[in-house]
This record gives structure tokens, C-alpha cells and sequence, in this order.
């Protein structure tokens, strides 16, 4: 991967003039920094970037450049890539299991707030100098999110009640926290988790330093843009019914929906059969399409001849597979594509920043190629 990529006008420019035979993230800096503001504008607290959406170099830096300073990571490597671009930046330690190792390497970063779901994994924070942010992750078992967290992370509200209790007998600082799943377009979801949290620390008898409402907003994978302001304003409205006067301090750590409008995925037709309804790319579910696996993407995608025009041909339902040897190396379901789309051609997937470059494999010998950046994703002049 190129890690000083030249700017170009669009995606449709770079591949009518260089004609690569491997897929293509375009990375919009105006786009992803856009996003960025969008988010400390609208959002009612302070908001973190979950790394694992996409940790390139040139996200977390765009990210910085926007003004973000708060970082959601999981792993002593992700605080080591954010400490690289931002050397002041606030670490979120939210993967609620950890080993020694970790504990002492985050310890020494100065980690700024720790989650937990489990009494053990608490314990195992009891030596962290006094007053340290601990928040208690819970799960409810209702969610309107595409996929879950609850089955792998999260105590009862009946466990976080005495986790937040003895996070306060400790002498560290009780927080709440809560994921309601990814790309969750339901506000009441978070309303929901909102009136638990406000439930769960009236009961523990615990004021609560911050609320952590997790990431999971969403992004367009249907052709709808998501209206995040509408999110926003429901937090902001659960937060005061929940907590009333007491009310606390908010945090966000969006990964997927900060990032995913920022990139296009540019993968190649190789070759096509029975007519073109059966069509072979270069780009597939063990590369930057990995999460189509688990989750349909049905936004309609762009698909442009090797000159750089659009082909404009009525759409025609395909089979689409990955040019790997495996035969679950295919996208769900059927995908239109132009009739006059052949082999050669690009197919354009809008919206694919989150969870592509950082799930790519190298399977096969394929994977992702290259990561440019352009100044417009659309080809449209910004
Ligand atoms: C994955 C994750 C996020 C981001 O989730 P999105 O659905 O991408 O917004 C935030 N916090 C934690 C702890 C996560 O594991």
C-alpha cells in the first residue's frame, strides 16, 4: 500500500488515466473531515473515533486535523497508531477484557477511561492509580441494530449495578457505558439504553461521572442517508427524562458511521459468463468487501468503463462473486448492474470506509491494492 498517495481530481480520473488491475479505496479528506464536524457539532458531549473502523494513518490524521482529540481503542497497537498522529491524544481503553500485559502497557500510555462488564475483570484494574474512569458496560436483550454485541460483551443491568457500585468503593470513577449494536438506525434503541442507564445507577445509589452511548449510528448502506441530528436530539431528550437533574456527561464513539461515507471502493470486472449474470471481480468478501458478508449492502453502485464514463445501460440483476478460489467469496444476494457493464470495467461501492481496509485479507494473493486520495468521491465539482 502507497503511504504517500497523490491527490486526484475523482476516482473516475485515476482510473481512466492509470487503468489498475487491482481494487482502489478513494479516501475524500473533505468528506471524512466533514463527517468529523458533523459529529462534534451535533452531538451533546464529547466524541471519540472507535480506531477499529478504520485505522489508516490517514483517517486518524484527517480525524486529528478536524479537531478530534478522544480516540476509542481496543489494543496497545491501536493506541500506538493513534499516539503516532497526535501525540496528546485522549485513549478510551473500551475492550472490557485485558490481559496483564495490556493493563500495564495502557497503564503506562496514560489511558484516560476503562471499561468493564465482569467483577474479575475489575479486579484486575484495583491497582490503577486512584480516581481512574471506569465505566460498566451493560447489554439489554432487545436491539435495532444489523448485528448484536450483547452475546459476546456486556453484564445485566442487575450485574452493573453492583459493578458500579464497587467501581465507586474502590475509589475509581463510575461511568456507564453501552454499544446498542452496528448500524442502528432506531433512536429508541438508544432512548431505551438511556432510561436503563438512568434506572441501573439510581439503584447502585452512585452518581455517575460520564455516559458512554457506544457507537453504532449508522451509515448508508440502503441509499438513505441517516439522519444522525434526529439521534442526536433523542439522546440529548433520554439523557434529561433518565437523569434529570443529574444529568452526565455524554460521550459518543462512533467507528462506523464517522468514516463510511469518506470512501469508495473501485474493484475490477475480470471476467463475466451466462450472459453477464454471473460476474467475476477483483475485490470480494475476504478483501474490502468483507462485511457483505454479514450485512447486504443494497445502495446501488456506480459501474465505469476502463475511459472513465459511466455506463448508463438499464440495470440487470448479477451473481456476483471475489476473484478467490473459495466459494463463499461472494456477495449476497443479486446486484443490478448496467446491461452494457463487461469485463474491464470498474464497479464503484460508495460508502465503504468502515470495516473494508481494516478486515482485508491478503487471501489467495488478492486484497486491497491501493488507498488514494481524491477531492471529490462523485465526480461532481465540491
Ligand atoms: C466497534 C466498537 C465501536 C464502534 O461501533 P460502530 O458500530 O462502528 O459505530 C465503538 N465502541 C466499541 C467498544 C466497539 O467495540
Amino acid at each position: 500500500m502507497q503511504t504517500n498517495p497523490p491527490t486526484w481530481a475523482d476516482p473516475m480520473a485515476h482510473l481512466a488515466r492509470t487503468v489498475p488491475d487491482h481494487p482502489v479505496l478513494y479516501l475524500s479528506p473533505r468528506v471524512l473531515q466533514d463527517t468529523a464536524r458533523r459529529f462534534t457539532r451535533g452531538f451533546p458531549g464529547l466524541v471519540t473515533y472507535a480506531v477499529k473502523a478504520n485505522a489508516r494513518p490517514e483517517v486518524l490524521a484527517n480525524l486529528a486535523a478536524a479537531g478530534l482529540r478522544a480516540f476509542d481503542v481496543a489494543s496497545p497497537a491501536e493506541m500506538a497508531a493513534v499516539r503516532a498522529v497526535r501525540a496528546d491524544a485522549v485513549l478510551h481503553y473500551h475492550n472490557p477484557v485485558r490481559s496483564e500485559a495490556e493493563i500495564a502497557s495502557a497503564t503506562a500510555l496514560g489511558v484516560d477511561s476503562w471499561s468493564v462488564d465482569d467483577a474479575g475483570e475489575l479486579e484486575k484494574l484495583a491497582a490503577l492509580p486512584p480516581g481512574a474512569e471506569i465505566a460498566v458496560r451493560f447489554v439489554l436483550p432487545e436491539t435495532g441494530a444489523s448485528y448484536c454485541f450483547g452475546e459476546k460483551f456486556g453484564a445485566t443491568p442487575e450485574q452493573a449495578e453492583a459493578l458500579l457500585a464497587r467501581v465507586a468503593v474502590m475509589g475509581h470513577r463510575p461511568a456507564l457505558y453501552f454499544h446498542p449494536g452496528t448500524q442502528c438506525d432506531d433512536p429508541g434503541s438508544w432512548a431505551r439504553y438511556i432510561a436503563a442507564a438512568g434506572r441501573i445507577a439510581a439503584r447502585a445509589g452512585v452518581p455517575v461521572a460520564r455516559l458512554n452511548v457506544g457507537g453504532g449510528f449508522a451509515s448508508n448502506r440502503d441509499g438513505r442517508a441517516p439522519d444522525l441530528e434526529a439521534v442526536f436530539a433523542a439522546i440529548g431528550r433520554a439523557t434529561r427524562d433518565a437523569f434529570g437533574p443529574d444529568v452526565p456527561p455524554l460521550v459518543c464513539e462512533p467507528g462506523r458511521a464517522m468514516v463510511a461515507e469518506a470512501f469508495t471502493l473501485a474493484a475490477r470486472i475480470k471476467g463475466m459468463r451466462d450472459g453477464g449474470r454471473r460476474v467475476y471481480l477483483n475485490d470480494g468478501i475476504y478483501g474490502g468487501l468483507a462485511e457483505m458478508r454479514d450485512m447486504a449492502h443494497t445502495r446501488p453502485v456506480r459501474v465505469i468503463a476502463p475511459d472513465g464514463r459511466a455506463r448508463t445501460g438499464a440495470p440487470l440483476p448479477r451473481t456476483v462473486f471475489g476473484p478467490t478460489c473459495d466459494s463463499i467469496d461472494r456477495l449476497p444476494g443479486a446486484v443490478p448492474l448496467p446491461g452494457d457493464a463487461a469485463p474491464g470495467d470498474y464497479v464503484l461501492f460508495d460508502g465503504m470506509g468502515a470495516y473494508s481496509a481494516a478486515l482485508a485479507t491478503g487471501f489467495n494473493g488478492y486484497g486491497l491494492g491501493e488507498v488514494l486520495t481524491v477531492d471529490s468521491l462523485s465526480g461532481h465539482p465540491v
